[in-house]
Order: C-alpha cells, then sequence, then structure tokens
C-alpha cells in the first residue's frame, strides 16, 4: 500500500450554516466529543504511519475548537514536525483579531474557506479578506473551495478571486439526486 500523506478528520457533523447542497447533513451525529476521540485519533495515526498532514473537516470543525485544540497538543506531544489543516465556513472571520482568536493555538499549514454562491448567504467578502490578511500574517497557506454549479458561479467567484487576491480550488457540484445510499442533498465529484 502506498504510504498515506493526509489523514483527514471528519471532526462534526453540525454547522452554523445551512447551506443547500450541504453533503454532510446526513453525518450530524457524528464526530468527536471527548477526551476518549483525541486518544483514538492519535492512535489512527500512529497506525497510518505517521503520514505528514492531518486536515480536519466536518460540518464546521471550529465549532469542537477545544476538542480539536486538545487533539492537536497531544499529537505534537508524540510529533512536533506534524501539519494540520483545516476546512471551515469561517464564520469567526468577523475581524483579524476573531480569527486569531480561533485560530491561534491549532498551528495550522494551511488553511481552506468554503465559499461560493451557497454560502455568500452566511458570510460576507469581508470575512475571506480578513481570513486571508491573518493568514499571511501568520504564513498559513490560505485557499478558497468554490462548489460550481453553473457558468455564472464561476463568473462570480473569479471576480472576487481577482478583487480579493484569493486562490480557488473548484469542485463541480452535479444536481440534486436520491439512491438507496443517499437521500436529499447533492453530491460534489
Ligand atoms: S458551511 Fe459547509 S458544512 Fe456547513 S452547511 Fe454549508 S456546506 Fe454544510
Amino acid at each position: 500500500m502506498n504510504k498515506i500523506t493526509t489523514l483527514n478528520i471528519f471532526v462534526t457533523g453540525k454547522c452554523n450554516f445551512s447551506c443547500s447542497h450541504c453533503s454532510a447533513i446526513n453525518s450530524m451525529d457524528v464526530g468527536l466529543d471527548s477526551k476518549h476521540d483525541c486518544r483514538n485519533i492519535l492512535k489512527f495515526y500512529k497506525l497510518f504511519n505517521n503520514c505528514k498532514t492531518l486536515s480536519f473537516t466536518g460540518g464546521e470543525p471550529t465549532l469542537l475548537i477545544d476538542e480539536l485544540r486538545r487533539t492537536v497538543c497531544e499529537l505534537k506531544k508524540f510529533n512536533n514536525d506534524i501539519k494540520f489543516s483545516l476546512l471551515t465556513n469561517g464564520s469567526f472571520g468577523k475581524s483579524i483579531e476573531s480569527t486569531a482568536e480561533m485560530l491561534n493555538g491549532l498551528y495550522l499549514s494551511s488553511l481552506q474557506v468554503s465559499y461560493d454562491r451557497f454560502h455568500s448567504g452566511y458570510l460576507s467578502k469581508t470575512y475571506l479578506k480578513n481570513i486571508k490578511q491573518y493568514c499571511e500574517q501568520s504564513k498559513i497557506e490560505f485557499h478558497v473551495a468554490v462548489c460550481i454549479s453553473s457558468p455564472e458561479d464561476l463568473i462570480f467567484m473569479s471576480e472576487l478571486e481577482s478583487e480579493i487576491g484569493i486562490q480557488c480550488k473548484y469542485q463541480i457540484l452535479l444536481p440534486k439526486y436520491k439512491n438507496k445510499h443517499f437521500e436529499g442533498g447533492a453530491r460534489l465529484f
């Protein structure tokens, strides 16, 4: 088996947004909720032969910020070279200070904020600017994760890309479907 370089940790299915295309909606009850879970992550990390990066996703991972900090702290005691990454909706980015308050102590090397026309009803672009600025100051790699479902979405995001100077990673969003494995919502490829 090839060496795994990044381990994604699904921190929680809960979120403070309610995007219409959300694929985490069926996982509301899944996630970390105790010190025991932190220790399990450490076990997984060892099992996967010390992969280089741990990426925290959700739902919105920062809803469990205390658990995240505790997990990062445990892992750093074991291996100080491990890199941490976070996929978030950026709801803490009201100012650079509020961003620092949320993210300091996570020792992030990269951060991705989900933003597109689905998220834009919840988050103003000022939040993106603040988070970007915090990342630049803290030398954290910063990207925006974008779902595209129409050519207009692409135009909307490319204008934002040039206005704020952000780098985007695009995903195509296919139409809503239902089957026995997946009811409701939409699926990302
Ligand atoms: S921010 Fe992300 S996790 Fe939260 S509702 Fe929107 S798509 Fe789902």
